[in-house]
């Protein structure tokens, strides 16, 4: 950064005064690449919840469902269950490390194009321009008193984002019911209560009244953000500016002004004669028009600076000046700071995507995504777990014998009911005398051994009670398997627990 500029970045705090923010209309490369991304996100996110995938007659055909009363989350053929948390977090690593890379090669390219504030907020600000027209009128009707033009423009720019606000968060809802019933439900709400409204009946509370609260509530936080408090997330409230520091370095590409080029700036007429003259003269005609397109404000000739999301709309609006006055483009462009010191040295650019920092993060990414897939590819389907009773450890009876209780919890992921005989092995002479379910006692098969079924897609929970008879010697705890056989397929599920006697 020129001294000029850094002592114009060290003058600007960062709890200055807000100015309320009218982005000027910009056209180029970089706004396409926003539109792009802008149009292709918001169709997935309102398709999505319509496309189906068929797990079985039993099991929700929705393709992605956060499932929150059967405590499921559906992915495709993808199902986790409560227990299986931990997919989640490999999946937010993931997208984290994805992150890390893209930073360390391209800046917040993340939060110029992708971040669903910066979406959201760009159709917000369209709308504003479609109803108020451009940066210069949108500031007049600001400082003009009331009227009835004002009133009217701006009650249909909050009604136009109330509605988006509201479809956005009408989709958000899609994804944690069944989407097609959920829509056909809030038709029908909507259709009983203007029938009630039109026979002069007092409106009754809707059928999907949680639905509706929760569309409110995402309606009301999209509003918020994306209508009123727009680039003063990106600022004041995401942490992701401050961490992003800590990822990149001085090879990652930012949006830069290149000072080397630009500065000292003057008008175009002044920048002749000074050429004429065998002065120095940038390239930078101080239009300001970099400034007036940026959705946060930013003046990015002072430097990198955290307001700076890296969407690239003012290398658009500099390239259309450096057209119009005849000069190369790039005067603003992804580059870094490094190699305006090389340039200044009289040097080459570089640029190095491949370093150690994004081979890390590419190598970190990559081994997370392995062992997400390799869990997922082998994770048991069924599973037995067995925990001991606290208290009393174990009871001796009348008869000499020693008793020890087990809740075991049995689990069948499978969309068909599976049984199992429920054995017990590795101390001499101990038996499973007693398996039930609450008030439910399970009886003895003819070959002896308790058959337990469970259902498709169910958790069941067990009290078993392990005997061993009199006369066995019992040391204070000996090791004990838990044995659970498919009958059908053979496939055996273990745990090993302790059985606790008086012993020493
Ligand atoms: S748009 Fe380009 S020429 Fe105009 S002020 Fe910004 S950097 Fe200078
Ligand atoms: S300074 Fe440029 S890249 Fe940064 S936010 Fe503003 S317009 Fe986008």
């Amino acid at each position: 950064m020129s001294d000029t500029t850094a002592q114009q970045a060290e003058s600007k705090s960062l709890f200055a005064e807000h100015e309320k923010i009218h982005p000027l209309k910009v056209s180029g490369l970089y706004r396409k690449i926003k539109w792009f991304f802008l149009i292709n996100m918001l169709a997935a996110y309102y398709i999505a919840p319509f496309l189906r995938w068929d797990r079985g007659p039993d099991a929700p055909g929705q393709m992605i469902l956060f499932d929150i009363p059967h405590r499921r989350f559906y992915f495709g053929p993808i199902e986790i269950w409560p227990q299986e948390v931990y997919y989640f977090t490999g999946i937010l690593m993931v997208a984290s490390l994805l992150l890390f890379l893209t930073t360390a090669v391209a800046g917040r390219v993340w939060c110029g194009w992708w971040c669903p504030q910066t979406i959201w907020t760009d159709m917000f600000v369209t709308v504003e321009r479609w109803i108020e027209g451009d940066r210069r009128k949108r500031i007049a009707l600001d400082k003009a008193p009331m009227s009835l033009g004002k009133f009217t423009k701006r009650f249909i720019k909050h009604s136009a984002w109330m509605v988006i606000a509201w479809w956005t968060g009408g989709a958000l809802v899609l994804y944690f019911a069944d989407a097609f019933e959920l829509v056909r439900g809030l038709t029908n709400d909507v259709a009983i209560f203007f029938t009630q409204i039109l026979t002069l009946q007092l409106p009754s509370a809707p059928i999907h009244l949680g639905a509706w609260i929760w569309i409110s509530i995402f309606a009301g936080v999209t509003y918020l953000m994306a209508g009123i408090a727009r680039e003063q997330v990106c600022i004041y409230m995401c942490p992701w500016p401050r961490i992003q520091a800590a990822l990149t370095d001085t090879e990652a590409l930012n949006v830069t002004y290149r000072y080397d080029r630009g500065e000292p700036r003057n008008s175009v007429k002044k920048s002749v004669k000074l050429a004429a003259a065998g002065q120095a003269a940038g390239d930078c005609i101080d239009c300001n028009q970099c400034v007036w397109v940026c959705p946060t404000g930013t003046d990015i000739r002072l430097g990198m600076q955290l307001s700076c999301i890296d969407c690239g709309l003012c290398i658009d609006a500099c390239d259309n000046i450096m057209s119009k006055v005849g000069r190369p483009k790039g005067l603003i462009a992804f580059d870094t700071d490094l190699n305006i010191e090389r340039r200044l040295k009289g040097e080459k650019n570089s640029f190095r995507p491949v370093r150690p920092r994004t081979l890390t993060y590419l190598f970190a990414m990559f081994l997370s995504i392995g062992l997400i897939g390799w869990s997922l590819a082998t994770r048991a389907i069924t599973g037995i777990n067995v925990l001991h009773d606290r208290n009393p450890l174990y009871v001796e009876e009348g008869d000499g014998s020693v008793r020890n209780g087990y809740t075991i919890r049995m689990l069948n992921m499978e969309r068909k009911t599976r049984s199992f005989t429920l054995d017990v092995s590795g101390l001499q002479g101990a038996v499973i005398s007693k398996v039930s379910e609450g008030v439910f006692v399970f009886e003895k098969s003819d070959k002896g051994s308790f058959i337990v079924e469970i259902g498709p897609d169910t958790t069941r929970e067990l009290r078993v009670l392990v005997v061993l008879p009199a006369g066995r010697t019992i040391s204070k705890s000996q090791p004990i398997l838990f044995t659970a056989q498919d009958l059908e397929t053979g496939e055996k599920l273990s745990r090993s627990d302790f059985f606790k006697g008086p012993g020493n």
